[in-house]
């Protein structure tokens, strides 16, 4: 088992999904829930996204909305529920003692830095 820094981003290998929309890389959103015991991410608490979406006051965010989002519940849950399947088989998140402040909450997503690839082989050196 990986242990993830919560507070940091992550995109899913090109041979494990893809945007089904426009084919980016797929990253993990926002942890919202997981269990504080084992730092395993609840199926209400992972979330994936596009990497390509823009800022949201951008001009292109509301046509890259209307494309993306028209229909989640065919284009996105499917591949969402496969991911986290796919994630929690090899990854948890390592929880901090105290509650750091999180960085991404006033940034779009993917904005901060380059998120960090994750990795299809349990034996590869854990992401840091
Ligand atoms: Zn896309």
């Amino acid at each position: 088992m990986i242990y993830l820094d919560p507070h940091k981003w992550y995109e899913f290998p090109a041979d494990v999904a893809c945007c089904p929309i426009c084919g980016a890389p797929v990253l993990v959103g926002d942890f919202d829930e997981w269990e504080t015991e084992t730092g395993a991410v609840t199926d209400c608490g992972f979330h994936i996204d596009c990497k390509n979406e823009p800022d949201e006051d951008s001009e292109e965010y509301e046509d890259w909305f209307k494309s993306h989002w028209s229909m989640p519940y065919v284009d996105w849950l499917p591949l969402q529920y496969r991911l986290y399947k796919w994630f929690t088989a090899r990854y948890r998140l390592r929880l901090p003692t105290q509650h750091a402040p999180d960085a991404r909450e006033s940034a779009p997503l993917g904005a901060v830095s380059e998120p960090i690839i994750l990795s299809t082989s349990q034996a590869s050196s854990t992401p840091t």
